[in-house]
């Protein structure tokens, strides 16, 4: 028997409501495929336990989590806390004290759905996106200054160091070996951001060097942008700076249906600490509360999460049991054009899961 122990954290808006379909999802893999077990704490760090006592999270938090193999994330955010607040007092802590700096998403078109882009020749939509996940762009250096005076200013300084910078990239190559078409495309700027996005082209031509059998494209991020909407069939691997890489997954997500459906999985490749698997979506306070958040995003992360577990047999149970409900149509949120609640999607998806066991 394997056994897992998971830190659930549901968090805020919709968040709580995924979750829950998540969670029984997980158990219909445990009583259908047998020999798992994932013993799970819910934890209720979110914005009203920052009302309540001014933190995200208990000050010894990141210490109860290092304890648990897994963390399960459903979404931060309320409108009455700001977002540099329960983003940088949260999941920005997690994702740095524990080395998570691979963020995966990957853009992949599932059957049963269809793209918004019309143009022929992307039925082959299967890439990811490696983000760096713990400097570049979203560094914690920089301030305010001659406040109250008409020279106001903000500074942020980005922070791109070899280390960090050669560890993203070496992952995303060693990824791209694994697939097929042996590419890794990585976003720059280096036309007008001239110090660390030419540092950045360095560190990509030296570590491409390393692997010889993979073709390396190097993109402005505007033009990747566009290529993304013109020709999103030819990408494999694409590699990208924490920013650029949140606005790309973005546009990767609506590519091929939308947020409600778009999972990653913020990954410690040592294994030193836990990984946190989490939709890319926030706690969408528009339609939190409705019952009609898309809870598939929640669900394809726990398939990230059996790969990651090197499960990849249990991975596929899961994915296929979300495409059969896709491809049913019968089933789904009003994002996707139906009329069905989180909770009845969910269950659909329950009903797969035993059906294919
Ligand atoms: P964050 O800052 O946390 O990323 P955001 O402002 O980008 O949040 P999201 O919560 O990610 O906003 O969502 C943007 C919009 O997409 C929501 O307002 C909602 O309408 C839609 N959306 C997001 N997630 C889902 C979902 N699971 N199901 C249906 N619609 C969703
Ligand atoms: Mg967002």
């Amino acid at each position: 028997m394997l056994h897992y122990s998971i830190a659930v954290i549901p968090g805020d808006g919709i968040g709580p409501e995924v979750m829950e379909e998540g969670l029984k999802v997980l158990g219909a893999i445990e009583e259908s495929h047998g020999g798992i077990r994932f013993a799970r704490d819910v934890m209720d760090w979110n914005c009203s336990y920052y009302l309540q006592h001014g933190k995200m999270m208990p000050e010894n938090g990141l210490s109860i989590l290092k304890d648990y193999d897994l963390i399960l994330l459903g979404a931060i955010g309320a409108p009455e806390v700001p977002d540099h607040v329960s983003v940088w007092e949260l999941i920005l802590p997690i994702r740095r004290a524990f080395q998570q700096y691979v963020n995966l998403r990957p853009v992949k078109l599932l059957k049963g759905l269809e793209s918004p882009l019309r143009y022929k020749g992307h039925a082959d939509l299967d890439f990811v996106v490696v983000r760096e996940n713990t400097e570049g762009e979203y560094s914690n250096m920089g301030g305010r200054m001659h406040q109250g005076t008409p020279y106001e200013m903000a500074v942020q300084n980005n922070v791109f160091t070899r280390y960090g910078t050669e560890r993203i990239l070496k992952y995303a190559y060693s990824l791209a070996e694994k697939r097929s078409k042996k590419s890794v495309t990585a976003a720059t700027k280096s036309n007008g951001i001239n110090h660390s996005m030419p540092f950045w082209d360095e560190i990509v031509k030296e570590v491409s060097k390393e692997y010889p059998e993979i073709q390396t494209n190097l993109y402005h991020i505007d033009a990747l942008a566009a290529y993304f909407i013109t020709r999103p069939e030819t990408f494999d691997v694409v590699v990208a700076s924490n920013l650029f890489g949140d606005i790309l997954t973005d546009l990767g997500a609506a590519i091929v249906g939308g947020l409600g459906l778009a999972p990653s999985a913020n990954i410690n490749p040592e294994r030193t600490y836990p990984s946190m698997f989490e939709p890319i979506h926030g706690s969408a306070p528009d339609i939190a509360g409705k019952g009609i958040a898309n809870p598939i995003a929640q669900v394809w992360s726990l398939a990230m999460m059996m790969d990651h577990l090197d499960l990849p047999e249990l991975s596929a149970v899961i994915m296929n049991a979300i495409e059969n409900v896709l491809q049913d149509g019968k089933v789904l949120t009003p994002d996707l054009g139906g009329t069905a609640t989180t909770k009845e999607l969910g269950d659909e998806i329950v009903r797969h899961i035993y059906q294919g066991a």
